[in-house]
């Protein structure tokens, strides 16, 4: 099969194109490199038993002519080219609106004159801010004010969702929705935001650990290789399109606690220090106290499970950091 990826040198992007590689599929990907990276891709570019199967173009997902020819060669599109991480977005809020909501629209309009089958990767941050768990699909939606720049993420990957839906309901392109809850693994950079690659460096370091608030807020994890098998799984269902899906892992934690163990799991002498919301973001700043996926709809429908355990995602992700940050 030939299947392109936007955003396939992000971080989840690139982890999926390996897969799919690595089952015999030709991979396309397409990436502006404003958060994804050429080292994300190296090592399975430079690799010459794929040298006749994986392209990469460096370019917008917005460049027409790119994005008609892509769409053309391929037989199915994994649009996960996005903004990501908070930081990222009160950081560039405009630039983040028009990449989502924009971007979806071309990638659908596309898919759908080509008749292509498209996932869509939207966000846990669709929810809000729910305080129960776990959240399903049929939940409504909490948000705060317009003037809070954290929820314009939230409201433009909804828009995507309403997008890609009516396309479904109305040219009945098959469109499928996968909301991703927080995802970790190799590769994974902390410099928009992402707490376990801060964490863990900041540990390697001996430095302190930068917890957000009083640390109380929870999120669940899940491995990047789990997320990928599920994704894979939806796109290969042939009962999967039209509808939304949850992708997230079971084990809940708060932040402090992952602090915690992630010193103990680095045996380093860091300490925890507790930073003010408005100093690490922006006065005002909301955050989502609490934030547990249902996985039952996707486990009913292609027996999705996660499979690695918050200590075995952990000891990865410091032996990645390891390596780039060449401790031994
Ligand atoms: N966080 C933190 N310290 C950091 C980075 C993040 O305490 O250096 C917190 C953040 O405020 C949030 C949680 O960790 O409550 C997860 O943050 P991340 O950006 O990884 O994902 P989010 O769930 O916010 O999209």
């Amino acid at each position: 099969m030939r299947v392109l990826i936007t955003g396939g040198a992000g971080f989840i992007g690139s982890h999926l194109a390996e897969t799919l590689l690595e089952r015999g599929d030709d991979v396309y990907i397409i990436d502006d490199l404003s958060t994804g990276s050429m080292d994300n891709i190296r090592q399975f570019k430079e690799n010459p038993a794929y040298a006749d199967h994986f392209f990469v173009t460096i370019e917008s997902i917005l460049n027409h002519d790119a994005m008609i020819e892509l769409t053309g060669i391929c037989d199915v599109v994994f649009h996960m080219a996005a903004a990501v991480g908070v930081r990222y977005i009160l950081k560039h809020p405009l630039e983040s609106i028009k990449t989502n909501i924009e971007g979806t629209e071309k990638i659908l309009e596309l898919c759908n004159k080509f008749k292509k089958k498209v996932l869509i990767a939207s966000s846990s941050e669709v929810y809000g801010k729910h305080m129960h768990a776990p959240l399903v699909e049929t939940d409504n939606l909490i948000y705060g004010p317009s003037t809070k720049f954290r929820w314009s993420y939230a409201a433009s990957k909804l828009m995507d969702e309403f997008t890609g839906l009516a396309y479904y309901r109305t040219k009945g392109l098959n469109v499928i929705i996968t909301r991703l809850f927080n995802t970790v693994g190799p590769r994974q950079t902390g410099a928009y935001g992402m707490v376990i690659p801060r964490f863990v460096k900041q540990a390697l370091k001996n430095e302190p650990l930068t917890v957000y608030g009083d640390g109380s807020q929870t999120r669940t994890f899940t491995y990047v290789k789990d997320v990928v098998s599920g994704l894979i799984s939806l796109m290969d269902s042939d009962n999967t399109a039209g509808e939304v899906f949850n992708i997230g892992g079971i084990e809940e934690i708060s932040i402090v606690n992952l602090a915690e163990k992630i010193i103990r799991a680095c045996n380093s002498s860091s300490k925890v220090e507790l930073i003010p919301y408005e100093e690490a973001f922006e006065k005002d700043f909301e955050d989502m106290q609490r934030r547990v996926p249902g996985i039952e709809k996707i486990k009913d429908r292609v027996g999705f499970k996660p499979q690695t355990d918050l200590d075995t995602i952990l000891s990865n992700v410091i032996e990645s950091v390891k390596k780039r940050l060449s401790i031994t």
